[in-house]
């Protein structure tokens, strides 16, 4: 081989060579303020310096330990003992609390191309507002309604409010059922007709499916004041199934009916703003059920077939309307007009009420609402707290549990008997980030070292050292949180008490004082009791005919050579210490000897792929900067080597043997890179055949596309997190390559997929780039082992993310990088006392990048309650929303998608159902009442219910859904969020210092006249309107007219205006708050490309057949009356 020149590439991605700190480089994102500093800062030394003093426990506060200063928090170990008070010191000033930060990666790639343009005709907003005027919706505090239900505490949520739909405006014509007596406009708290339509079973002569639309579908729902065009949406009718919708008669007087809570006076209704939801007493109860006097005539047509009542678990399958996609028609009816009161009389014919989504609760509203009340950090130190939802900025402060970034919880007041749980069905998981990057105003973990001695552990359950470890006789003894166990206390470790009981070295000790610290690991923590090898990272690079041609090849060769110089490290002053190797294949593989003595990389082939082995040892793994040159000469020549190259064929199993031989004859762990394009056809183990049958989509036998082919890759994987082997593959696919095989090692090994379908230099190259030098720089330990232990009375038994687990307890990470969440779900085995509360710390021992063996631990306590209304005041309803998708995701592997689907409406139905039943205030069956901290539970269930995983359009492939189920897998809440409900934001005024606030995913929000910009954590658009301001197209674009902008845009012009530059710079920040770069895509009004950026309001209707967030309301809460009838 030959030394070349560099041949400089015209190097797209322009980046200096050794600053990264040009755009391109420091792109990690205003979370990273030193890119190569993984754990943000190493959690370095511990400071003692300066413990806070007082009542509250205070994490040491002494700032941020210094980057540079690895020194172990040892000062105590080994017999030092402190007596007396801690000293005293003045707390640091806190840092601005009002640091932007957006904590959260996120997943997937940018718009893809594999996200096809079919998505068909949208549906017409119009009917999708148009129906349940009257209903109900009320949220708020549970308040006192059966015995033994302590009255809500004002101080915590409003009071229940209901969210009465004010009385919509606008009404969109129905098909006038000759009943509709002049309606008027509800009073306040007058008979909703509404109501009526909710209350109660179904009269028995509705039809139950009737939706309008769909030319495919099954069931037409006779609505007749539906627009054809409706045709995706099936909801069954069955939920209105009360009275008619129209409700012009007169309300009936409230039932007599036996419902318990019929006879509570109404809560005062109060009205907020528009963009709010209409807050409102509950409106009189309405007829109910059976009692309900039928409605006026309201679609005449659809009576005729109705059934009497829904069964329950009927609904389910919301999409149907597609044509193609058999198993997705589903019972959701299309819209019938759900009765509401009519507010003023319907002029002439049908007069049929929208409902006003302004009535129904908003996710806008409600994050603006968080937002304005977090005005001070967030102290860890309460037990039981909700923290600030992911979308607001905020401070959180480490006083004994650990921060929010790392682990959020469904629930923080956890029901302390089974039988509790059970009722309410709130899930009781938590979503843990043990790697997570802290922004720069919060301290990372300290680092604990007690020299030879290990940390101290309580003797039976094992549980480390915490603030949860109670010090008795003297200090001689502590008893364990967890377990009760006494286990006496190492003779280095001990320490007087004060006159409280605490230690006196209490502050100074972050294990004794914090939520999050970690531990340096003794040799007794390593695998086989020897010190680990600094890892080493091996690029296997496919250089089969696509590969190169599209140019993949030589980007990455390209990139390298400049990326090598940025591998991980906790000491930006050092050297990293990880070393490389490189291979490259197709169907056989080669390997490249680049030490440093040789003149010249050399290759070995190995064409017998059968039985993988590693050709050479010496020279394979080597440091960058010894091996420079070499490495260097031979990522020029790779590209050259391979330009015309015939093969088409690639191996893919032996691929990653080869990468986890030659780790295991280094003895270390590490990543393999692998960049690949094809389904892996050549003669190999591994091999794979194309499966992809999309006549199965929607059948009982769809799950078996979300399984492996071959079992070889589950061996493999094993294999791979013995030896701390983690993969992260790069995809180039131009067709299928079976995502679902392929995923299976790194899925399994804590590693990542990436996937860009139908590649091409010129647009994904910015988009590749970014994700891979993110990828390679970033925080990330190998060979863990995550356990996480409980107190009494509860323990962890399910888990989800990507990891591979031998036994019940003990999550195998080969590697675990900082974007990494790993969800827990917790079951009760015995009764918890509210005294106690319930206790979780979760322990990860790992290899951090420079070889050194550490234990992070974080803690956390919720609070134990025997009342239903404080489980339902202290929940997390996104946490809730990230545990359903994984648990939903992971079921399609061995369910059918309907069932799966049923089943999160089921429970969603259920929780809500104890609510109304247990904790709501009296008020008719008509109203829907939320839950406060659970109000927006029904918009994001649907938001899943009608993702692409659940619910596909026609056009989205068997990979791409592979791929996002894998991505989902391993999101946190911040991640999960975002991708389900994306984030949308006019863009009419910028200000510089604040965005604009978002307004909620629906077309209606869409101004002709304006310009949007929505962020999905994959994708970024920017819609632009048909009569958008020439204003706006001027600083936006620098054109004049609205046909003169260049869809193809990926990158917005730098123009010399305010506007322009703030523009820009609010992508850039929201880039920089990802994990995955987001692809910036210009859609204009009335493009076909429209059809794409649609599919994320996810409020409407979708092609797919996926329920407008109204329709799904009204559907869940035919469902919750089912079951409290
Ligand atoms: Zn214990």
């Amino acid at each position: 081989m030959n030394v070349n020149q560099h041949t400089p590439m015209a190097s797209p991605y322009g980046q200096p060579q050794p600053g990264y700190g040009q755009p391109g480089y420091a792109p990690l994102d205003g979370g990273y303020p030193a890119p190569y500093a993984p754990y943000n800062g190493p959690s370095s030394a511990y400071q003692p310096g300066a413990p806070p003093q007082g009542p509250a426990r205070g994490p040491p506060t002494s700032g941020a330990p210094p980057i540079s200063a690895p020194q172990p928090y040892n000062q105590y170990s080994q017999g030092d003992m402190q007596n007396g008070p801690p000293p005293m010191t003045q707390a640091p000033p806190r840092p601005a609390a009002s640091q932007l930060y957006n904590q959260g990666a996120v997943n997937l790639s940018g718009p893809q191309p594999s996200y096809p343009q079919n998505y068909g005709p949208q549906p017409s907003m119009q009917q999708v507002t148009s129906q349940m005027t009257g209903m109900q919706i009320t949220s708020g505090a549970p308040t006192p309604t059966g015995p033994g239900y302590a009255p809500p505490r004002s101080s915590q949520h409003p009071a229940s409010t209901a969210y009465s739909a004010a009385p919509p405006p606008s009404y969109t014509q129905a098909p006038p059922p000759a009943s509709s007596a002049p309606t008027q406009p509800p009073p306040p708290s007058g008979p909703a007709a509404s109501q009526q339509y909710y209350g109660g079973p179904p009269p028995p002569s509705q039809q139950p499916f009737n939706s309008s639309l769909p030319p495919t579908s099954q069931r037409q729902f006779p609505s007749p004041g539906l627009p054809p065009s409706s045709s995706q949406q099936t909801f069954p009718p069955s939920s209105y199934s009360g009275p008619p919708p129209f409700s012009s008669a007169p309300p009936p007087p409230p039932p007599s009916q036996p419902h318990p809570y019929q006879s509570g006076p109404p809560p005062i209704r109060t009205q907020m703003p528009p963009t709010s939801m209409a807050q409102s007493n509950h409106l009189p109860p309405g007829p109910q059920g059976p009692q309900c006097p039928p409605g006026p005539m309201q679609q005449p047509p659809s009576q005729p077939g109705m059934q009497g009542g829904y069964p329950p678990q009927q609904n389910g399958a919301f999409g149907q309307g597609r044509g193609p996609q058999p198993g997705y028609a589903g019972p959701y009816p299309g819209q019938p007009n759900y009765g509401a009161p009519a507010p003023a009389p319907a002029p002439g014919p049908p007069a049929q009420k929208r409902l006003d989504p302004d009535a129904i609760p908003s996710p806008i509203q409600v994050i603006e609402d968080d937002r304005a009340k977090c005005t001070e950090p967030f102290n860890t130190g309460v037990r039981g707290q909700v923290p600030p939802l992911v979308t607001t900025n905020f401070q959180a402060k480490d006083q004994g549990n650990a921060s929010p970034r790392f682990v959020r919880c469904t629930a923080y007041n956890v029901p302390c008997t089974a039988d509790m749980a059970k009722q309410s069905q709130v899930p009781l998981a938590a979503v843990i980030k043990p790697l997570a990057t802290l922004p720069p105003d919060e301290t990372p973990p300290y680092l604990v070292d007690h020299g030879e001695a290990g940390p101290v552990r309580c003797n039976r359950c094992k549980a480390y050292m915490c603030p949860y470890m109670q010090f008795i006789e003297g200090g001689r003894r502590f008893q364990c949180g967890f377990c009760s166990c006494v286990t006496e206390v190492p003779p280095h470790y001990f320490q007087h008490l004060d006159h409280t009981g605490k230690r006196v070295d209490c502050y100074d000790r972050p294990e004794l004082s914090l939520g999050s610290y970690e531990f340096v690991a003794t040799v007794d923590y390593c695998k086989n009791n020897k010190i680990p090898q600094p890892p080493a990272f091996i690029f296997l690079i496919d250089v089969s005919y696509n590969a190169v041609k599209s140019g993949m090849v030589n980007i990455v060769c390209q990139e390298l050579k400049t990326l090598l110089d940025y591998l991980p490290r906790e000491n930006p002053e050092m050297d990293s210490v990880v070393r490389v190797g490189f291979v490259t294949y197709n169907k056989v593989l080669h390997f490249y000897n680049v030490k440093a003595s040789l003149a010249q990389p050399q290759m070995l082939v190995v064409s017998d792929v059968s039985d993988m082995f590693v050709p050479l040892l010496d020279g394979f793994l080597v440091n960058v900067n010894e091996s420079r040159l070499v490495i260097e000469s031979l990522l020029d020549q790779i590209p050259e080597m391979f330009a015309d190259t015939r093969e088409t064929e690639t191996v893919f199993g032996p691929v990653i043997q080869a990468g986890l031989e030659a780790l295991k004859a280094a003895d270390c762990s590490g990543k393999l890179f692998v960049f690949h394009t094809s389904l892996p056809i050549a003669e190999a183990p591994g091999k794979l055949k194309n499966r992809e049958d999309k006549k199965l989509v929607g059948t009982d036998k769809e799950k078996s596309l979300f399984q492996p082919q071959v079992g070889f890759y589950n061996t493999l994987a094993k294999e791979c997190v013995a030896q701390g082997c983690c993969v992260d593959l790069f995809l180039f696919p131009n067709q299928y390559v079976d995502v679902a095989t392929l995923g299976v090692v790194p899925v399994s090994t804590g590693g990542s997929i990436y996937k860009y379908t139908y590649f091409q230099a010129q647009s994904d190259t910015e988009r590749f780039l970014n994700d891979l030098r993110r990828d390679i720089q970033k925080l990330v330990g190998f060979d863990a082992v995550m356990r996480v232990r409980t107190s009494t009375g509860i323990r962890a038994t399910d888990f989800f993310g990507s990891f591979f687990m031998s036994n019940t307890t003990d999550v195998e990470l080969a590697g675990l990088d900082c974007d990494k969440a790993i969800t827990v779900e917790f079951k009760h085995d015995d009764k918890l006392s509210e005294e106690t509360g319930a206790l979780m710390q979760c322990a990860v021992l790992y290899t951090s990048c420079s070889g050194q063996r550490r234990l992070r631990v974080h803690n956390m306590a919720v609070n134990c309650c025997s009342q239903l209304a404080d489980l339902y005041r202290n929940c997390e309803t996104d946490t809730i929303i990230n545990f359903f998708s994984k648990y939903a995701f992971r079921g399609l592997l061995n369910n059918p998608t309907k069932a799966v689907r049923d089943t999160l409406i089921n429970q969603c139905a259920q929780i809500l159902a104890c609510y109304r039943k247990n904790c709501a205030s009296p008020s008719s069956a008509g109203q829907l009442i939320l839950p406060e901290c659970m109000k927006l539970l029904p918009v994001y269930l649907n938001c899943v219910l009608k993702s692409d995983v659940l619910m596909p359009g026609a056009d989205v492939s068997l990979d791409d859904r592979a791929y996002l189920r894998q991505l989902i897998s391993g999101m946190d809440v911040t991640e999960s969020h975002i991708f389900f409900y994306p984030r949308l934001l006019p863009l009419t005024k910028l200000e510089s210092g604040s965005l604009p606030m978002a307004v909620r995913d629906s077309e209606e929000r869409l101004s002709k006249g304006g310009v949007y910009l929505l962020e999905t954590g994959l994708h970024l658009f920017l819609w632009v309107g048909a009569s958008v301001q020439q204003e706006l197209l001027l600083n936006i674009f620098g054109t004049q007219s609205f046909s003169q902008i260049d869809p193809s845009l990926t990158s917005l012009p730098v123009l010399d205006n305010p506007f322009s530059q703030r523009l820009r710079d609010i992508i850039e920040s929201f880039r920089a708050q990802r994990s995955r770069y987001m692809k910036l895509m210009v859609v204009k009004q009335e493009d076909k490309a429209e059809l794409i950026f649609r599919h994320f309001l996810v409020e409407d209707k979708s092609v797919s057949g996926g329920a407008s967030y109204v329709d799904f309301l009204c559907h869940m809460h035919k469902e919750i009356r089912q079951l409290l009838s």
